[in-house]
């Protein structure tokens, strides 16, 4: 019998008398909290609070794809003062507030995402199961919009879990999986399949209508460590102060979220909830309009937006792949594209690396399981759609030829000829190249106008950016078909022009460089990376470069700069280091020697970039603070000054550059992207520095704007 209908919400009595109440935001393929959805769940709860024989409410989705995932983004992007902010924090928490008094008890039921407000809704009940998929995820990752939990999360949360345990979800928007949820008491019952789901709810309800409402007035205690530590004031000022410290090492200037939600749950345990509360909501309020939050919710609906580009519905769908050369990045896209269901065929220089090649995409569908992204049945299904040639079978009937044999021009403009003969005119081209230009793969080639770079990064799996490069005479169609697979391979997909390293190499290659002559100057290692990890970026720059590769850095800085006509790192350091095979992360020793522990500045590394700048200090005047200020900013607005020549160049525009950089590298991302974050200082005062810069440390930092 249907008690409550409305647009969002429904709230119905089974035939066995329990109430369940539905959220199903309608248009939309998961739920998110709207307006709309907030004013049904009022009605619904007046409702219910007028139901006299309500033995438990049952709290669950409507939808396959989950319970809810949060709040509605775009709603935030309306807020134009700190009252209004106050006021929409206010309006969650004293909904939830009435859910949580509802005097009968009250079980959610969760399956896929219930984030942000999905997990405070689902807080406010007395009673959690979680149904185990590989969707499921339970979190509070507003510090990643720049806010905090606004709607009771603060509190709540650190009730049911520990204190501890919430500061490590609510700080570092940790998100856990169903069984995680239910090891940390998170969910007070775990379904790992559909049968489990109906026994363990049965029981659940049992148990609920048995032991009533929870009463959520103290931390959980659950353990020796939570008996040790948050049992006493003492233990629990011990977890404050060290939470403030990391907060202190790992957070970027400029970034107040999540020493404001620390406050929130600071001022709940030792004040109380009502006092929680209300430093939740002054939180909320003071947060949202930070130019941090501001850029990461921009960032945010921008993402969302590149996910749809224009076009892509009707451009014609890409079901088989040719991937040529099975090395890091051919293996690494040669499963991404099994993994979404396509037909892939490899092709590799001989037997032995052919078979290196199959390893390696093996290695990878090992981890995913491993990682419980896929079970071991589906990575067999999918790992039986590779398959892997030495002479070609196969390719006359691709859709799509993705080259990621080595960087070299003369080779690849072979393998163009090659592919040219063994495909069908139609079949579309790509190249993997970071650095060469896709215009001298299309010179001389039949239908050019189908050859394009759909440059992923390292590794595959893990990156989300992929540049879709259009060369001079590459067709709109066939851009829009590879921006198309970018999305389907679960991939953020940005269309830029054919320019030296297109966007992210181009953008980082002189930052990097810099770093490296910051070394020689007598800068040690780990103070340039830590500067730049408090600027925001999630490594340093030389970290970075270990990260890369040595070698593989050398050879795009080399050929970005040169065709830049760019002054190179003047000590040759990367050749030197590529001679010594410090190579970095993957042989264990680059910038730092890489262990079973953290890795450690590399002091003959050091040492060897000192000496080949003969150690001259080009800022050793400077006292402590400024010299580290400089340098900052000679990483930073050299960085800034080649996206403006991006986009001088009309290779991206401006927002895309900033979505790339972000997606492509971490670039800060509440700061927005390079080019924001020039906007956001001030344009004419960063061409200002450039200029004094250039006139002290040379024409590499004349403005470009
Ligand atoms: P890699 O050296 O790991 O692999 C290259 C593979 O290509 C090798 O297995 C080799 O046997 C094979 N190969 C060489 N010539 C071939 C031919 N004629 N036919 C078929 N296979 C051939 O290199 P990688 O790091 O995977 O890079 C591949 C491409 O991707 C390069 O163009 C590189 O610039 C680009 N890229 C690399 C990275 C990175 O970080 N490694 C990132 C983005 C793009």
């Amino acid at each position: 019998m249907m008690l409550f209908h409305s647009q969002t919400v429904t709230v119905e009595r089974d035939t066995d008398g329990s109430v369940v109440l539905k959220l199903d935001v309608p248009g939309r393929s998961v739920n998110v909290l709207t307006k709309q959805v907030f004013a049904d769940l009022d009605a619904a709860l007046d409702e219910l609070y007028r139901q006299q024989r309500l033995p438990a409410l049952i709290v669950r989705s409507g939808k396959p794809s989950g319970f809810l995932a949060g709040a509605d983004i775009a709603e935030f992007t309306g807020i134009k003062d700190a009252s209004e902010a106050m006021a929409m924090s206010q309006r969650g928490q004293q909904l939830f507030d009435k859910l949580a008094e509802l005097p009968r008890p009250t079980i959610a039921v969760l399956h896929g995402p219930c984030l942000g407000g999905g997990l405070e809704l689902a807080l406010a009940c007395d009673y959690r199961l979680v149904f185990d998929k590989p969707s499921t995820q339970l979190g509070l990752p507003e510090v990643e919009l720049g806010l905090l939990p606004g709607w009771g999360g603060t509190q709540r949360l650190p009730r049911v879990v520990g204190l501890e345990r919430s500061l490590q979800m609510i700080l570092s928007a940790k998100r856990l999986n169903a069984r995680e949820a239910f090891q940390w008491k998170l969910a007070d019952a775990y379904a790992a399949n559909e049968d489990q789901l109906r026994e363990q709810f049965a029981r659940l309800v049992i148990r609920a209508i048995g032991e009533g409402k929870k009463k959520r007035d103290r931390l959980p205690l659950h353990g020796w460590r939570q008996r040790l530590l948050e049992s006493n004031s003492f233990g629990r000022r011990l977890i404050f102060r060290g939470t403030e410290r990391i907060l202190r090492n790992r957070v970027p200037d400029d970034m107040p979220a999540p020493s404001e939600a620390l406050e929130a749950v600071r001022i709940g345990i030792q004040r109380g909830f009502e006092a929680g509360l209300k430093r939740e909501r002054q939180g909320a309020a003071r947060l949202a309009l930070t130019p941090a939050c501001r850029n990461l919710v921009n960032l945010f609906l921008q993402r969302e937006a590149a996910r749809k580009p224009a076009g892509i519905d009707s451009a014609a769908a890409i079901q088989r792949i040719g991937v040529v050369g099975a090395g890091v990045m051919g293996a690494g896209i040669a499963q991404l594209a099994a993994l979404q269901g396509r037909q892939v065929v490899v092709q590799e220089v001989n037997t032995a690396a052919l078979q290196a090649g199959l390893a390696r995409i093996d290695d990878l569908f090992a981890k995913a399981v491993e990682r419980r992204r896929i079970s071991n049945d589906d990575a067999k299904r999918f790992r039986a759609s590779i398959r892997g040639t030495i002479a070609w079978e196969g390719f006359a009937h691709v859709d799509l030829v993705i080259e990621a044999a080595v960087e070299d021009l003369e080779l690849k403009r072979n393998l163009f000829r090659e592919l040219v003969n063994r495909t069908s005119p139609t079949t579309l081209l790509a190249t993997n190249t970071s650095s060469l230009a896709i215009a001298r793969l299309q010179e001389g080639m039949a239908h050019p106008e189908r050859i394009a770079g759909l440059h992923f990064f390292n590794p595959v799996h893990k990156m989300p950016l992929v540049e879709v490069v259009q060369g001079a005479v590459t067709a709109s169609d066939t851009v829009t078909r590879l921006m198309r697979l970018a999305v389907e391979l679960g991939k953020l997909p940005v269309r830029v022009g054919d320019g030296p390293g297109f966007v992210v190499n181009r953008i980082l290659m002189p930052y990097l460089d810099e770093a490296v002559r910051l070394v020689g100057e007598g800068m040690k290692i780990k103070t340039i990376d830590k500067l730049m990890r408090k600027f925001g970026m999630p490594v340093g720059p030389l970290e970075l470069l270990d990260q890369i590769g040595l070698d593989v850095a050398a050879h795009v800085a080399r050929m970005v700069q040169q065709q830049l006509g760019q002054p190179l790192e003047p000590g040759g350091v990367f050749e030197q280091m590529q001679q010594k095979g410090w190579l970095g992360e993957k042989v264990k020793i680059g910038f730092y020697t890489h262990g079973k522990k953290r890795p450690k500045p590399h002091r003959a590394a050091e040492e060897l970039v000192r000496a080949a700048h003969r150690g001259e200090s080009l800022s050793a005047k400077l006292p402590e603070a400024a010299r580290l200020a400089e340098a900052r900013e000679r990483m930073v607005l050299l960085m800034v000054n080649e996206a403006w020549a991006v986009v001088a160049d009309d290779l991206a525009d401006a927002q895309t550059v900033d979505l790339a950089m972000v997606f492509g590298t971490g670039w800060a991302p509440h700061r927005g992207g390079p080019l924001r974050y020039a906007t956001d200082r001030g344009e004419e005062a960063i061409v200002r520095t450039l200029q004094q810069l250039a006139e002290r440390l040379g024409p590499r930092f004349r403005p470009k704007k």
